[in-house]
């Protein structure tokens, strides 16, 4: 994390946009709230569905080496243990000796602290030595709770993917390089969760498992970087908002052979969106040592087989989502009042047009909801008549609709609607027509920001 940049805007308003216009609510609160877990709603819901849906499109849709997968979140307990999760997926954890008891992970103390006996950012109390902890959340499976019936929630949707290898090779008519894409629910019992929905227990993730010859994995891990770093460019984050941070060898996860970290500028500081890891030949080497199934690609023209490298780019939904929420976030001042905006890109947004009668008589609102539903058969849209034209402009700023609609006195002469842009308040006169198709062609065009630093 650098200390000496941050965002202008704030975590504080981030979660009351959230909350005010309904996309993401502390989970359980009529009952007080439960240890930092969120719900997503109507508008959270779409978003993440937009997030979900870019990625399927840049791994399935715009390419042909990659298939899609969905496995179970309960897998045989021996996966985890082939995975090398029963064993090493364990944070630090040290407990402050002092007045506040807090629990903290020594590792994120050392990088905040730096030299010097640790203490607690808290209390200033002395800490316990640290104890490995298992992130991985357990349960049983069957009536009786007893070792043997003992499994586990993923807290990767990855390895759903490696022992899927030899269905997939089977049925896919692919030969390396090809990847396996999965998107999921995965669980960690995270220590320190926090920052909204940057670190959660329970999150989704967006996972591709790339399946090479040996020697191309090097060149494929650079590839990925460039692939994966330039989605979220061209979704709309701005390219100073994101780096990139290659692991030390000290700081490499178990499995790994190289990692590099996509980094953006969150408002808690710098911290990792998504890890691109060459993985090796490990996964699949354990997963055929203690399953007993060959788990190898034969290749024909050479006459023989071999164990395919991985390369993975892994991101986290709801932090992507939080990632394009931020940069998106914007005030500005409009004839003396300041206007909250999310400049989302449009392909990005909820809601792509909103239909607004201008005012709640001589006809509109009917006119109105006639072209709102010719509208939502070919892009999401949203019809709203209640309350001045103003503030329902501001409530579609707020959730980031890039385009609105208002019929008026004289659309009902001309049948033509005024469309109004969001980032830059254009308005212009458009046939009722034309308008499905001006907006459609508006949806694929190229989009830069326009946003502000
Ligand atoms: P971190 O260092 O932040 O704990 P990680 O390196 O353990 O993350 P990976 O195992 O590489 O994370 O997971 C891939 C992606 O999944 C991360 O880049 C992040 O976007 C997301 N992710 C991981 N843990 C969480 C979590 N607890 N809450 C939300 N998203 C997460």
């Amino acid at each position: 994390m650098a200390e000496t940049e941050t965002q202008e805007v704030t975590l504080d308003e981030i979660v009351a946009l959230c909350r005010r216009r309904g996309f993401i609510f502390p989970a359980s609160e009529i009952y007080g709230g439960f240890a930092n877990t969120y719900d997503y709603g109507h508008y959270g819901v779409l978003l993440k569905n937009n997030v979900k849906a870019e990625w399927w499109r840049s791994m399935l849709q715009e390419r042909d080496d990659i298939v899609a997968i969905d496995s179970a979140i309960i897998q045989h307990p021996r996966v985890w243990e082939a995975s090398g999760h029963l064993e090493g997926f364990t944070d630090p954890l040290v407990q402050c000796l002092g007045k506040c008891k807090r629990r903290w992970r020594e590792d994120d103390l050392r990088e905040a602290q730096q030299t010097g006996e640790l203490k607690c950012p808290e209390c200033g109390g002395d800490l316990t030595e640290p104890r490995r902890f298992n992130l991985m959340f357990e349960t049983h499976m069957g009536p009786v709770p007893d070792d043997a019936a003992k499994a586990y929630l993923r807290p990767e949707t990855a390895q759903g993917i490696f022992i899927n290898f030899k269905n997939v090779l089977q049925f896919a008519r692919k030969a390396p390089p090809f990847g396996i894409a999965q998107i999921g629910k995965s669980f960690r019992n995270e220590i320190t969760p926090g920052s909204f929905i940057f670190r959660t227990r329970e999150f989704e993730q967006m996972e591709m498992e790339f399946f090479v010859p040996p020697g191309e994995a090097p060149g494929w891990h650079r590839r990925w970087i460039e692939e994966r770093m330039r989605w979220y460019v061209d979704l709309g984050l701005r390219p100073d908002r994101l780096r990139l941070r290659e692991h030390g060898p000290e700081e490499l996860s178990h499995y790994s052979e190289a990692t590099s970290d996509i980094e953006y500028l969150f408002p808690i500081g710098w911290s990792e969106l998504e890890g691109i890891a060459n993985r090796g030949e490990f996964d699949l080497n354990q997963h055929a040592r203690f399953s007993g199934e060959k788990l190898e690609y034969f290749d024909q023209e050479k006459g023989e087989a071999y164990v395919p490298h991985v390369v993975e780019p892994a991101a986290g939904v709801d932090r992507s989502l939080l990632a394009f929420m931020v940069d998106a976030y914007d005030t500005e001042e409009v004839e003396g009042r300041t206007r909250t905006l999310l400049r989302l890109h449009p392909r990005m947004a909820p809601v792509k047009v909103a239909v607004l009668p201008l005012v709640s008589k001589a006809g509109m609102p009917e006119r109105a909801r006639v072209v709102y539903e010719e509208l939502r058969s070919r892009i999401p849209a949203e019809y709203d008549e209640g309350g001045s034209i103003g503030r329902r402009y501001r409530r579609q700023d707020e959730i980031g609709t890039p385009w609105g609609v208002t019929v008026d006195g004289q659309t009902m002469e001309d049948d033509t609607v005024t469309l109004r842009d969001r980032d830059s308040l254009e308005q212009v006169r458009v046939a009722i027509d034309g308008l499905g198709d001006e907006l459609a062609a508006r949806l694929e065009r190229p989009w830069s920001s326009p946003k502000p630093g």
